[in-house]
């Protein structure tokens, strides 16, 4: 068996102990003499698997009691529409800070809820920074002023969070999702689907301060209303069972290793590889300003498309895969999660030393 590098913004990979785990239990989890798969949601067997998993989750991000965790469906992309529904109940206003396709797509589908205002952006230098706020930027009677913390497609994260005073903060951890310690304590929410950094595709993890709920707009509808699935403990319908089940084992690894704090430590020096590697090559180069760059997502180029090219097609070729960077504009990008291992980025830095040599 021989397992490549993949370097994917997601799906990505998961640790090799959890797919190994998930094997070994396939046929009968716990001598329950089914798979999780197979099993009720409502069975006691599950109840121990969706409560182990929120329970790891709120011990490794140190989730307050006044939080509710909620295992839901539809991706990141649904939480687009479901948190105008949600939220936008005051003034009807939201403020955005456009840092990528991932943001703007939030902005425009919260637009058909409300006055929605585009407060920065850094559309300019096609989002290759986060750009600078300050308080007063921000409408003091907005509902909430909605970020996505770490850019998946153009590599930046917010390294400091905006100042939004006493308007709440609402953020996209997609791909930043247990990279490192967040303070939870500084939104109003923050949620991600799990695919890059936590579990398969098909589940969505939301953190929403008890506060905020009750107060969905009337047309919300059931599945969109938060306020239903903290009622029922992300079980009011059948919720993604065996990604909850995948998620608590990739959980019991974060912890196994050490947390979060650990986590992060592994992430700074894989990035760190990457980006001296980038800073000192003559051939290729980060797209990213120095002091916004993501941990996790790292895009570069060459100057010619036709080394780029021939990059993707020879790294490929060698065992490190997907590598050719977004749809929109972005050339190459090596995304780093969790379970991408150290060697997985030493070997990848090699291969393009090489690669440099035998180019120029
Ligand atoms: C991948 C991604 C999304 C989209 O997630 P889906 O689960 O496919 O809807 C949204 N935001 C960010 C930051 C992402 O990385």
């Amino acid at each position: 068996m021989s397992r490549v590098y993949n370097f994917s913004a997601g799906p990505s990979m998961l640790p090799e102990e959890v797919l190994k785990k998930a094997a070994a239990e396939m046929l009968d989890y716990e001598g329950s003499g089914q798979s999780v798969m197979e099993m009720s949601h409502r069975s006691k067997v599950y109840e121990s698997i969706i409560k182990g998993a929120e329970s790891l989750l709120r011990e490794l991000m140190n989730i307050p009691e006044n939080y509710k965790v909620l295992f839901l469906q539809g991706g990141a992309s649904t939480q687009f529409a479901a948190i105008p529904l949600n939220f936008m109940n005051g003034s009807g206003k939201a403020d955005f800070i456009i840092t990528g396709q991932w943001a703007k797509k939030a902005f425009s589908e919260a637009q058909k809820y409300g006055d929605c205002v585009a407060v920065a952006s850094s559309a300019d230098k096609t989002f290759s920074y986060i750009p600078k706020t300050t308080k007063d930027d921000f409408r003091k009677d907005a509902d909430y002023v909605y970020i996505c913390l770490n850019n998946t497609i153009y590599g930046t994260i917010h390294h400091q969070l905006p100042d939004t005073g006493d308007i709440p903060l609402i953020a996209d951890i997609s791909s930043c999702f247990l990279s490192e310690p967040l303070d939870v304590t500084k939104f109003a929410m923050v949620y991600g689907g799990a695919q890059k950094n936590v579990a398969p595709a098909g589940l969505t993890i939301c953190i929403i301060r008890e506060d905020l709920l009750g107060k969905a707009r009337d047309i919300t509808p059931t599945m969109l209303n938060y306020q239903i699935h903290a009622d029922n403990a992300s079980l009011y319908n059948t919720p993604p069972c065996y990604t909850i089940y995948i998620c608590k084992l990739v959980l019991e690894w974060i912890k196994s290793i050490g947390g979060l704090e650990a986590m992060a430590e592994r992430n700074r020096k894989k990035a760190k590889i990457l980006y001296d590697f980038l800073d000192n090559s003559k051939m290729f180069k980060g797209t990213v300003v120095p002091e916004d760059r993501s941990l996790m997502n790292v895009p570069f180029v060459t100057d010619s498309e036709e080394l780029n090219a021939k990059f993707i097609k020879e790294a490929t070729e060698a065992g490190f895969v997907n590598l050719k960077g977004h749809i929109t504009d972005v050339v190459m990008r090596a995304s780093s999660y969790n379970a991408m291992p150290v060697e997985g980025v030493e070997k990848l830095v090699q291969f393009m030393a090489d690669f440099e040599k035998a180019n120029s």
